[in-house]
């Protein structure tokens, strides 16, 4: 796996097409190599997306003749080589996906930071009666269901009632995520004397001998 560091590296390079002189893009190489299972020995090509380039134009008409089949030649070399070469591919989309996107990259990659800074204060969170660490990998779609689960263990610790109403908001696709996330609004309720109208889902007081919300006997 390529890292944000790699990445932006990779983004930072300069290489020109010999064809069109459009500047080439940064491209995760796809898994194997098309023609002939190898792999590329690089993580990152670059290729001419110009879909006017020459040999792009020309290529269709080329590969159709040649080969019979659809398809044209994007240009394409990699960082540590001096000559690029030519490489077939089957249609206009091909590798416009895997561009390396440095913002996206950068973005990505603080949103990996800020996890990885919540998952260290998760060790002292209880003790400190810190919830922001805890709720913000909940929170974190992109959060590791590892670190979710570790989570969502100190949800009852902590037992800040602050956080029920985004806890109930919530919903995970995970079982064993899921059941923690209920039991938690279970235990965080009890221990703050509070519960879940059966009628109307508010919470109330456990005393209350009617729901204030939807007038149920309790
Ligand atoms: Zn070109
Ligand atoms: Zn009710």
């Amino acid at each position: 796996m390529l890292n944000a560091d790699d990445c932006l590296r990779y983004c930072e390079m300069e290489f020109y097409c010999p064809n069109c002189n459009t500047r080439l893009s940064p491209c995760e190489t796809p898994p194997f190599h098309i023609g002939d299972g190898l792999g590329w020995g690089a993580e990152v090509m670059f290729v001419c997306l110009n879909d006017e380039c020459p040999p792009y134009v020309k290529g269709w008409e080329h590969i159709e003749a040649a080969y019979g089949h659809v398809g044209s030649y994007r240009y394409m070399r990699l960082a540590n080589e001096e000559k690029g070469e030519l490489m077939m591919v089957g249609n206009q989309m091909a590798f416009t996906g895997s561009v390396l996107d440095p913002e996206v990259i950068m973005a990505a990659n603080k949103r990996y930071q800020q996890e990885c800074e919540w998952v260290k204060q998760l060790d002292t969170c209880v003790a400190d009666k810190n919830l922001t660490p805890v709720m913000g990998i909940l929170l974190d779609e992109k959060a590791s269901l590892n670190n979710k689960m570790k989570a969502s263990r100190l949800l009852v610790h902590l037992n800040d009632i602050s956080c029920i109403d985004a806890l109930r908001n919530l919903e995970y696709k995970n079982g064993d995520l899921e059941v923690q996330r209920k039991q938690a609004i279970t235990g965080i309720l009890k221990n703050n004397y509070m519960k879940e109208c059966p009628d109307c889902m508010e919470i109330v007081k456990n005393k209350a001998a009617k729901c204030k919300h939807c007038g149920k006997d309790l």
